[in-house]
């Protein structure tokens, strides 16, 4: 199929990108890396009439460390990502996870902005925004605001992004050194979206107890999820066999994933147990490290 028409208009700066949507409003979409919106305009799965094009837009590209915090331009392709000694360094999660997401052609050209602007409830860099207490810097011609991860997130493809905003940037917390990570998912090959996943970052006290521990769970349900339930099962505990099983079986009143073309609810919970078993082993290694 091809896609439907659209006007096409590539901007020099990013006050013209926020004029051109502060105009066009749900008429209009943003084009950044292109490997989501040209395939689902192909599909016709949407059918803007204006592609407002800001790939070229530097102002939106890299990485800057300040204080305790790394941002990352919404441009920042996926290869970038996984290259980057900053990210490596200071997002041992984000880096985990980089591999993961689609293969080397569409890692060249996809954005980190991009894929946290859809929102794929598969996706992975929701699932570490939400694990690393991430903030998203969201601009329209109205101004600036920044909003956390766990309010951004609101939906099957549905953040809190205006029609007339751009993400422009996300902040990620810089890791603790005392901070210890683990990322795993399923999917049918390397590189396709994930059947079901977790990305976790946690902290242990000196007796080996967990202090403090994100799970966030995707492809599980609508957007990225955390785990209270399972979360409380294991706080101010040691990982060890029995916390395992608890957590596992606390898990079934965090998720309710629903049935689908890949596999019943039933499996998809289970799936999830078995990833939260490997991921806090993976974390038991690393106990008081
Ligand atoms: C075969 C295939 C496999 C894939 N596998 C995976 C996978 O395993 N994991 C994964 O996470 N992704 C996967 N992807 C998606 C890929 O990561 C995309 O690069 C990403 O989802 C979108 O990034 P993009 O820069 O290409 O965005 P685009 O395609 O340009 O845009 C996507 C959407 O976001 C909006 N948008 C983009 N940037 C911004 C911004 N800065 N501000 C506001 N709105 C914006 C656009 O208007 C559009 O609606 C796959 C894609 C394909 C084709």
């Amino acid at each position: 199929m091809k896609a439907p028409s659209f006007a096409y208009e590539k901007v020099a700066n990013l006050e013209e990108a926020l004029q051109r949507l502060h105009e066009h409003g749900d008429a209009a979409r943003v084009l950044a890396g292109g490997q989501s919106l040209l395939p689902a305009l192909n599909l016709r799965l949407t059918h803007p009439q204006w592609l407002i094009d800001i790939a070229g837009l530097d102002a939106l590209r890299g990485e800057r460390l300040r204080h305790e915090v790394l941002e990352l331009g919404a441009l920042t392709t996926h290869r970038e990502l996984a290259s980057s000694a900053l990210v490596r360094k200071h997002l041992p999660l984000l880096a985990m996870a980089v591999p993961y997401v689609a293969h080397a052609a569409i890692r060249n050209r996809g954005t980190i902005g991009g894929s946290l602007a859809l929102a794929d409830p598969a996706a992975e860099y929701p699932a570490v925004a939400l694990a690393c207490e991430a903030s998203m810097l969201l601009r329209s011609v109205r101004g600036e605001r920044k909003v956390k991860a766990r309010d951004y997130f609101q939906g099957l493809y549905q953040t809190a992004l205006e029609s007339d905003e751009i993400l422009c940037a996300v902040e990620f917390p810089v890791a603790r050194s005392s901070e210890r990570f683990a990322f795993e998912e399923l999917a049918r090959r390397h590189g396709d979206y994930a059947m079901a996943g977790l990305a976790a970052r946690a902290q242990f006290d000196a007796q080996h107890r967990l202090e403090r521990l994100h799970l966030a769970f995707f492809a599980l349900g609508d957007r990225p999820m955390l785990a209270p339930q399972a979360t409380a099962c294991l706080v101010d505990q040691t990982i060890n066999p029995q916390s395992i099983r608890d957590a596992q079986q606390a898990l079934g009143a965090d998720l309710s994933p629903p049935d689908d073309l890949q596999a019943k609810a039933a499996t998809k919970l289970h799936w999830a147990k078995v990833l939260l078993g490997r991921v806090l082993s993976s974390l038991a290694s690393h106990q008081g490290a």
